[in-house]
């Protein structure tokens, strides 16, 4: 069984509080028992927290980024540990793994330019013989609240932003992936952080009720599901804390008659069934417009009976690997049932998937329902798993209206050879990270991860310039000087 310790204060420490299991979705059994977490232990990090925070502040911010660039070679050299780590509990492909870990990493280097992100403004003769400048300051303690997905990224879009800028900070992982964030915490410490810069708790709402109320802690990041997602921006912002809040999603892919179909299949697949669909970014509707009914979809349907399912914790690789948990692989198939009942027709079937190998892991195949209707469960709900609605519209305009119904926001695709079409589809969807000829596109880390509507609550997104303006709070200063002063010899 692997240890599942906090962090707090710099020190390791086993939780007193009852525990909950963390499995190998690849086999089923369990790897390690994550603590529950309790009150006094939040209360100790928040502590820790709030008393390194005096003089992290005061350090200079290109020392800051050394211990950042330090990480940064130690997660390159510890790369295939992280990636296995993460695939054994939580399932995806080692290549998928590899994705996830770089995508943080790709922070890491963001967070690595915080000498330069930080600097302010400064105008000089506001009014005559006034300057004003306006400098970023620190919060104090940040806290990370994160979901079970993307157990290396997601973290690492939060704390290396907010420690370059000088806070400290209270990381809350997914009690289902709590190993990875553990492994990698372990690296900045090695890297040289001081005592009670980052801290780890484990748990569930409890811990998070805790943190969100808690007088000192200043701000919260959380990544998860909009119900929940909704319930963090509420409360914490009722409680004085700035808050940024993403939550789930329903990606459209709009398929034009135009379109490529090799690629745009290809494109299709990798955005419906990458991860198994557990993304936040998946391309769960595909919109078959018009006469791309018999130019794409057929290859679609044909790509999509040949992904192989399969455990992913050997060295022979699948091309998908389980959902999360047993109680999670129900509920998809349970969607799909109803999708059935409710008139849509299957294409691609992942029912009934059996590993001789891993008779316990939790695999549901690439699925394809076609013929979905809006007002269908399915069409209605994340469903987080290796689904893939088929819709069919007339034209780009049905196509662009039926998306824009969605009341989520991440993100949607286009595929198609028309510049117009394309420019069409830009300027009107209602999202926040468009694809032009790619799958729904993920924000690198020097941009905004960009949701809009119920996909994100709050002002400030993580990544990019906001990421830095959501750690720091801007101070304004206006001077003016009346004379010289005493000891200015040199001066009539
Ligand atoms: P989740 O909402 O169940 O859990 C997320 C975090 O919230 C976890 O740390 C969990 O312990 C905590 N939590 C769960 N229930 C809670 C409650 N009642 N009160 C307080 N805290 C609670 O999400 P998940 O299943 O871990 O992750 C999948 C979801 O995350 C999907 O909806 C996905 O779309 C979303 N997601 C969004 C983004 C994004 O950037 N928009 C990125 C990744 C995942």
């Amino acid at each position: 069984m692997t240890p599942c310790p906090q962090f707090i204060g710099g020190e390791w420490l086993q939780s007193k509080s009852a525990v909950t299991p963390v499995f190998n979705p690849s086999t089923g059994e369990i790897i390690a028992e994550c603590p529950v977490g309790s009150l006094a232990e939040v209360n100790a990090a928040v502590a820790a927290a709030h008393a390194a925070f005096p003089a992290w502040r005061d350090t200079p911010p290109v020392e800051r980024v050394r211990v950042l660039a330090k990480f940064k070679m130690l997660l390159e050299e510890h790369f295939e540990e992280i990636v296995t780590c993460n695939t054994r509990e939580h399932g995806k492909t080692l290549v998928e793994s590899r994705g996830d870990v770089k995508r943080g990493m790709e922070v890491v280097e963001f967070a690595l330019g915080a000498t330069s992100l930080l600097m302010g403004e400064v105008l000089e003769n506001v009014a005559r013989g006034i300057d004003c400048e306006a400098i970023r300051q620190p919060l104090g303690v940040c806290v990370g609240i994160t979901p079970f997905n993307f157990p290396a990224m997601v973290p690492l879009w939060m704390y290396p932003v907010a420690i370059a800028c000088g806070n400290t900070f209270v990381l809350k992982p997914s009690e289902k992936v709590p190993l990875t964030a553990i492994k990698i915490a372990k690296l900045l410490e090695q890297a040289g952080l001081p005592k009670g810069v980052l801290n780890i708790v484990h748990g569930g709402r409890e811990v998070v009720d805790a943190l969100l109320t808690h007088p000192q802690v200043k701000a919260i990041s959380f990544v998860g599901s909009t119900p929940i997602a909704r319930y963090i921006y509420e409360v914490g912002t009722k409680h004085g804390k700035r808050v940024q809040s993403n939550g789930g999603a329903k990606n459209y892919v709009i398929i034009m008659p135009d379109a490529d179909a090799e690629n745009s299949s290809r494109g299709v697949i990798e955005a419906a069934f990458g991860c198994a669909g557990e993304r936040c970014m998946a391309g769960s509707t595909a919109v078959i417009v018009g006469s791309a009914e018999k130019s794409v979809l057929p290859t679609l349907v044909e790509v999509t009976r040949r992904i192989r399912v399969g455990p992913t914790d050997r060295e022979a690789q699948p091309d998908m690997g389980p959902v999360i948990t047993r109680q999670h692989r129900d509920r998809v198939l349970e969607l799909i049932e109803t999708g059935i009942r409710q008139g849509a027709k299957i294409s691609a079937d992942g029912r009934g998937v059996k590993i001789p190998d891993a008779p316990k892991g939790y695999y549901v195949g690439a699925t394809i329902l076609d013929h979905v209707q809006t007002s269908m469960t399915v069409a209605q709900e994340e469903v987080f798993g290796p689904v893939l609605n088929v819709m069919r519209m007339d034209d780009l305009d049905a196509a662009i209206e039926l998306a824009n119904k969605s009341f989520y926001g991440n993100g949607a695709s286009i595929f198609t050879r028309s510049g117009k079409a394309a420019r069409e589809f830009k300027h009107r969807i209602n999202c926040g990270m468009v694809g032009i000829n790619i799958g729904v596109p993920a924000s690198m880390a020097w941009f905004p991860f960009n949701g809009w509507n119920d996909s994100f609550f709050g002002d400030l997104h993580m990544q990019g310039r906001e990421g830095i303006q959501f750690y720091t709070q801007q101070k304004v200063t206006t001077s003016r000087w009346f004379s010289y002063g005493e000891g200015d010899i040199w001066h009539k």
